[in-house]
């Protein structure tokens, strides 16, 4: 077994509010491990950039607030590290990318001097020094004539280009995590595969562990060692990629499958189905599963109960009452 570089343990996060507090993470539990790639997956809304940014600290607080749980990074609880000490971790252990590279870059400075900033201010070095370092960065993730594009600002890149440069600035330091909020939600599909293609090249160069936030289950197909499948602010299922995507036993993680466009099979009317229903409100929360509302399996006890995380297999684990030893065999069986 790997070593575990993060510990996430009950975490939860809320939102104060006029309208009231939305609990938009709760109880989120999960480990990284050195060198892999783990996936957040589910819909808008279900807490996983809230999740991902809480890592960081990054949501504004107020009106965000750690209600609960701990954020264990190299067995050091950092869930309530001062914002000083925080600014250490930052950029230097962990690092982000965001969806859109224009609002994470500063259009009024060189790409060069933008990435050479956190090489003077985490690691000490000289302006010629970090000029170096940055190039042989830019030259890592393929940019063409890196020595000249190092004098260039942001609008003179493409979109595909300027995420290169964002992940460029983010793993300049070599971080232990880099995590990745829809990075390529924004590019079209040849160059979010170059992207994707790009940060598992450099992810064995760097050995950083990335932990990849998408909507998309197709996105992580080929990227992700494990997935972690959120709805309603909560864990509804994770394991190893193959356990979701082969033998997933969680109701909502079947329907995020059913919309993903897959070539072996034939869909009715070359259609690709969604979830009917909308996700729960998150600041009333209903006291039983999330997912009830929306869901064609669901029982009495689903709507009064919130189903534990059932363990299926080593590392898979599904929050649905259907794995429930006692379930009834029909639901079983209609699974
Ligand atoms: Fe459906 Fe019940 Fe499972 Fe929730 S716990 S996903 S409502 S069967």
């Amino acid at each position: 077994m790997r070593e575990r570089i993060l510990a996430v343990n009950k975490l939860q996060v809320s939102f104060n509010t006029y309208a009231g507090e939305v609990q938009a993470v709760r109880d989120v539990t999960f480990d990284l491990y050195k060198g892999e790639t783990l996936a957040i997956v589910g819909e808008s809304g279900c807490g996983k950039s809230v999740t991902a940014k809480s890592l960081m600290r990054l949501n504004p607080e107020p009106p965000a607030v750690i209600k609960g749980g701990e954020i264990i990074f190299e067995n050091r609880d950092i869930t309530n590290l001062k914002e000083k000490e925080m600014q250490r971790i930052r950029g230097s252990q962990i690092s982000m990318i965001f969806q859109d590279p224009m609002t994470s870059l500063n259009p009024t400075m060189t790409v060069g001097r933008q990435i050479t900033e956190g090489l003077k201010k985490h690691q000490k070095l000289t302006e010629v020094e970090a000029q170096k370092v940055a190039i042989q960065m830019l030259k890592l993730v393929q940019i063409p004539n890196a020595e000249s594009r190092f004098k260039e600002y942001p609008h003179q890149f493409s979109g595909g280009m300027r995420q290169r440069v964002m992940i460029a600035m983010a793993l300049v330091c070599n971080p232990k995590i880099l995590i990745a909020d829809e990075p390529t939600t924004a590019l079209d599909v040849t160059i979010q595969a170059q992207i994707l293609e790009l940060m598992k090249e450099l992810q064995n160069k760097i050995d950083t562990s990335i932990i990849l936030i998408t909507h998309d289950l197709g996105v992580v197909a080929h990227i992700a060692e494990r997935i972690v499948v959120m709805y309603g602010g909560k864990v509804v299922e994770k394991g190893r990629s193959e356990d979701i995507f082969y033998r997933s036993k969680h109701p909502y993680t079947w329907g995020l499958l059913k919309s993903v466009p897959r070539l072996d099979i034939k869909r009715n009317a070359g259609r690709l189905s969604s979830i009917e229903g909308t996700p729960p409100d998150l600041l009333a929360p209903p006291p039983g599963c999330p997912f009830a509302d929306r869901c064609q399996y669901a029982m009495k006890i689903c709507r009064i109960e919130m189903p534990p995380m059932f363990e299926i297999y080593q590392l898979h684990g599904a929050a649905c009452w259907i794995n429930h030893p006692q379930a009834p065999t029909k639901v079983k069986e209609e699974v």
